[in-house]
């Protein structure tokens, strides 16, 4: 009998995510690819940071990686904080732990599913190299071209991609991006030197574009490596992510009635104003939106999402997505000490002086300076915008229409159960960022694990469906 496949693209939480649901739920044999372009599996982009100083931004106990699990990760902890790593720390579940420890218990995991993968006969194939295309067989199968050749024909494919790289800047030459002190992302630890080299930052000027959560992280990296230099920072609004409150509330407010909130953005910001003037605390209104954010955001006719976009995106964010109070306390230490500063503004250019010396042009209401500095760090958002991405596989997947984008182009138009639109509907899915169109609120593990587990019960279904 022929087994039947599927191939999960991207081995980051995304993955192992539908991995871990696909082999809980499974009663019957069948195959899975895992194609990973990089050495790790598992951890991805957000758990692999070798940093103790790199916490989680949602509590302990909502990490787990299965759906109805959501304590998955604190019951981890539980059994396992005798683990040197876990023994330094102060362990509770609303504690902001750090994305190492975290790590762990992915790898951990990965390990569980493999051993009830074997005991359940299904296999797992582990793919080191970057899917580039796929191409409809007669048979129905999709065959995926990979960097290195082809791999055997597939069922069902899952794209587990995660977030898209950061926006290219107008003023980002060639010459620029081979500046060994310019880093351009700061997620690729090979180029990252500045954040390894402890020497290296001896009195010397570092310049963040950005003020988000990777700029929160940059700062906890530069402060672990005891900076001696100056760290200026510049965004458009000069703001930081709000903060978590140390502990989770005792009472959460109910969740939102949905039909109770209106459809345009303008009416929206009101009525939640008017929600926090009423409550205790702000977070917890923005918290009791989250269970209803993707279906208000689905709600939106496409003129109001573009406007929340352009408006709005970057408020919410602030609020929505907060640092953990450890992280706000390191910068608030930098300040005292003379290390930190923050500016508002925009970085309009930024021309290589010298081997080890940059100059910036920022540009604010009242005026236009240069900055001259020994390295910049590039923290802004990732490119959204699916057709600037230049991504092979996806770019590749839409010129042969197995793929549609949504309608405001920020990724991929899908059903309820996650499957793509397009020539192969039902037959390709996709979670995590490449749904940040569709559904906005996409990218944290609470929402991930959502997709996770809904693509899980659906392929398994068709399996089902396939051997009937
Ligand atoms: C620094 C950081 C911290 C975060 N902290 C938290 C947190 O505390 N809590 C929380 O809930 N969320 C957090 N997030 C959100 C995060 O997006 C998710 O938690 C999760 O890690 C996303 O996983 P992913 O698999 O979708 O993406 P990734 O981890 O980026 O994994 C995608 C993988 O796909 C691979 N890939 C892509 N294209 C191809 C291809 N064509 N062929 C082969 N392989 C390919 C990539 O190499 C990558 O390994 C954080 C994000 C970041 C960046």
């Amino acid at each position: 009998m022929t087994q039947h496949a599927i191939a999960i693209i991207g081995g980051g939480f995304s993955g192992l995510s539908v991995l871990a649901h696909l082999i809980s739920q499974a009663t019957a044999p069948f195959s899975v690819y895992l194609i990973e372009r990089s050495k790790d599996f598992a951890k991805g982009v957000a758990y692999s940071t070798s940093s103790m100083a790199h916490p989680l931004n949602v509590r302990a106990k909502a990490m787990g990686v299965f759906n109805d699990q959501p304590e998955h990760f604190w019951e981890w902890v539980e059994q396992n904080k005798q683990h040197p790593l876990l023994t330094t720390l102060t362990l509770n579940p609303d504690a902001f732990l750090p994305r190492l420890v975290y790590g762990l218990y992915l790898e951990d995991l990965y390990q569980a599913i493999q051993k009830e993968a074997a005991r359940k006969q299904i296999k797992i194939a582990l793919v080191s190299d970057e899917a580039l295309d796929a191409t409809r067989l007669s048979s129905g199968k999709l065959l995926l071209q990979l960097r290195t050749g082809n791999m055997p024909a597939v069922d069902f494919l899952v794209l587990a991609l995660g977030a898209p790289p950061a926006k290219r800047l107008s003023f980002e030459s060639a010459e620029l991006l081979k500046h060994p002190n310019y880093i351009a992302n700061p997620w690729n630890p090979p180029q990252h030197s500045i954040l390894r080299d402890k020497a290296v930052l001896e009195n010397q000027k570092v310049l963040i574009i950005g003020s988000g959560l990777t700029t929160v992280d940059t700062i906890s990296s530069l402060a672990e490596r005891h900076i001696s230099g100056e760290i200026i920072c510049i965004s458009p609004r000069g703001t930081f992510p709000q903060i978590h409150q140390k502990n989770s509330p005792k009472k959460a407010l109910p969740a939102f009635c949905l039909e109770d909130l209106p459809k345009t953005s303008l009416k929206l910001l009101k009525a939640i104003r008017s929600e926090i003037l009423a409550a205790k605390d702000w977070r917890e209104v923005i918290d009791a939106l989250r269970t209803c954010t993707q279906a208000l955001w689905q709600r939106l006719p496409i003129d109001e999402q573009r406007r929340f976009l352009a408006h709005l995106f970057s408020f919410w964010n602030n609020h929505r997505h907060r640092m953990a109070p450890a992280c706000a306390l390191t910068i608030e230490r930098l300040k005292q000490e003379g290390k930190f500063s923050m500016k508002s503004g925009r970085v309009v250019h930024i021309e290589p002086i010298s081997s080890d010396q940059l100059q910036a042009t920022i540009k604010t209401h009242a005026e236009t300076y240069t900055l001259l500095v020994e390295y910049v760090i590039k923290c802004t958002g990732p490119e959204y915008a699916v057709k600037h991405q230049h991504n092979p596989l996806l770019d590749h997947l839409h010129q042969k229409q197995l793929i549609e984008w949504d309608p405001l182009g920020l990724g991929l138009a899908v059903t309820e159960e996650c499957a793509v639109k397009g020539l192969a509907t039902g037959q390709i899915y996709a979670l995590g960022a490449l749904l940040f169109g569709a559904k906005f609120e996409t990218t944290a593990v609470p929402d991930i694990r959502e997709e996770a587990s809904t693509i899980a019960t659906t392929l398994l279904k068709k399996f089902k469906g396939l051997r009937c």
